[in-house]
């Protein structure tokens, strides 16, 4: 694992500026939650951190090092999308090994770390099914296992419980927070819930319109909200 930083980051998208300076220190093997309204910016953020999209003006560093001009491929850093993306054609077990074969890995080793992943989500049975086979919390884990497989330094969570129905949502919160102490890997977590960031989180970002509202713990911010928009934001689950 490793301390994620992103200092004075400004993102625009031809003459626009949709982020407008942001600072975040994540410590090694924290769970951070980004909240705030639809829009915000918090997806143009962790793709940035994960090298999906430039950074316009700043920096965003893993650990030491200065990771804005390396390719996704080289930051040590696994994301989970709201939408799987999994392969529909593949197995299980292919799903997750596909990263791992891209890069040359042994086979055996390969297999290890998806028998191992698959353990770890309880997919150990499910491993020879395809995707159409799997039911909706089951494709998560999925796209939760590909992550996994990796052993990365950092893990990013793109809104992934959004497609869920709320009893699942609220089974796989549980979950993603169980795998977290059990890993220890440093978690961004994205969401425009204001329940799963005040459930999940070690520390909260509260972002509006490009810029960070206030960071804190999850009580914290709930008993001593910066200002009204933040009061507002967290006092009104939708
Ligand atoms: P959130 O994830 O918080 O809903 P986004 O990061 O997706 O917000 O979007 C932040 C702002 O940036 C929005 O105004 C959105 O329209 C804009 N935006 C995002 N991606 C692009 C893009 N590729 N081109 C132009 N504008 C974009
Ligand atoms: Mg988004």
């Amino acid at each position: 694992m490793s301390s994620v930083t992103v200092r004075k980051v400004r993102k625009s998208f031809g003459a626009v500026e949709v982020i407008h300076g942001v600072d975040i220190d994540i410590a090694d093997g924290e769970f951070v939650v980004l909240v705030g309204p639809s829009g915000c910016g918090k997806s143009t953020l962790l793709r940035m951190i994960a090298g999906l999209e430039s950074v316009t003006r700043g920096a965003i560093l893993v650990g030491e090092r200065i990771v804005n001009h390396l390719p996704p491929s080289e930051r040590d850093i696994a994301m989970v999308f709201q939408n799987y993306a999994l392969y529909p054609h593949m197995r299980v077990k292919d799903n997750m090994a596909f990263a791992l074969r891209l890069r040359g890995m042994p086979a055996s080793e390969v297999e290890e770390r998806v028998g191992r992943a698959a353990e770890i989500l309880g997919l150990a049975p499910y491993l020879e099914r395809y995707p159409r086979q799997l039911s909706g919390g089951q494709r998560q884990r999925v796209a939760m296992g590909r992550a996994i497989v990796r052993d990365p330094q950092v893990f990013l969570f793109d809104e992934p419980l959004s497609n869920l129905d709320a009893k699942l949502r609220v089974q796989m919160r549980t979950e993603i927070k169980e795998l977290h102490q059990r890993l220890k890997t440093t978690t961004v977590y994205v969401t425009h819930d204001q329940v799963e960031a005040m459930t999940m989180a070690d520390r909260i970002v509260v972002m509006q319109d490009g810029r960070v509202e206030q960071i804190g713990e999850p009580l914290e911010i709930f008993d001593r909200p910066a200002n009204l928009f933040v009061a507002g934001f967290i006092g009104s689950p939708s």
